[in-house]
């Protein structure tokens, strides 16, 4: 968040037709849980343009951007790389280790799709597990980020959007920016 290191995080793998939706979600919650970019790569980036258009209406800033070349891109990183995994170490055993990290360097975080290739396990400074149980790489990147934040991602202020969310005990009710004071 903006007063932490960038945090990146990557996707890595699309099965196209299969992922559509997956990928979009892990853009839309590395946004609303406090990441400052997503990087799809290869054909994951046919979802950039949902990710950016949510941004443009919900607020941001939050970067969307696109690599072929996803591997270089974790090779050369030049901070913290955090690989989430069900085989990887278990979150609660390493997330202040992570956080002490992330006081002074960037963060990239990897979520794969099907199977990633074992040079990623080697490159990353931490392979974690949000349990050791396989489920999904939105529920692990959301578990994550709330845990490196410390929750403080959830009353983030979002600059320049066109529509804000009035929270309510029932009923929808978004509102003209310029009108939340009113309401
Ligand atoms: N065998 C894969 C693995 O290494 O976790 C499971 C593939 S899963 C369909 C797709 C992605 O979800 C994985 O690449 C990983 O990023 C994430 N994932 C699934 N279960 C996870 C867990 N328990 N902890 C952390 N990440 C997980």
């Amino acid at each position: 968040m903006r007063d932490s290191p960038d945090v990146t995080v990557l996707r890595l793998g699309h099965r196209p037709g299969r992922d559509e939706r997956i990928t979009t979600h892990v853009g839309l919650t590395a946004r609303a849980l406090g990441a400052d970019r997503v990087v799809l790569a290869g054909a994951a980036s046919s979802r950039a343009d949902t990710v950016v258009d949510i941004t443009d209406r919900f607020g941001g800033p939050f970067d969307v951007a696109t690599t072929d070349e996803p591997k270089r891109r974790i090779r050369d990183f030049s901070g913290t790389v955090v690989h989430l995994t069900m085989y990887g170490e278990s979150i609660q055993d390493v997330e202040g280790d992570i956080r002490t990290d992330h006081e002074t360097e960037p963060l990239l975080v990897v979520v794969g799709a099907e199977k990633v290739p074992f040079e990623v396990y080697e490159r990353a400074d931490y392979n974690v597990g949000v349990t050791n149980q396989p489920h999904s790489e939105i529920a692990s990147l959301a578990v994550f980020l709330d845990r490196l934040f410390e929750g403080a991602e959830l009353d983030r202020e979002w600059d320049d959007p066109d529509q804000v969310v009035v929270p309510m005990e029932t009923g929808k009710k978004v509102v003209d920016p310029e009108d939340v004071e009113d309401v």
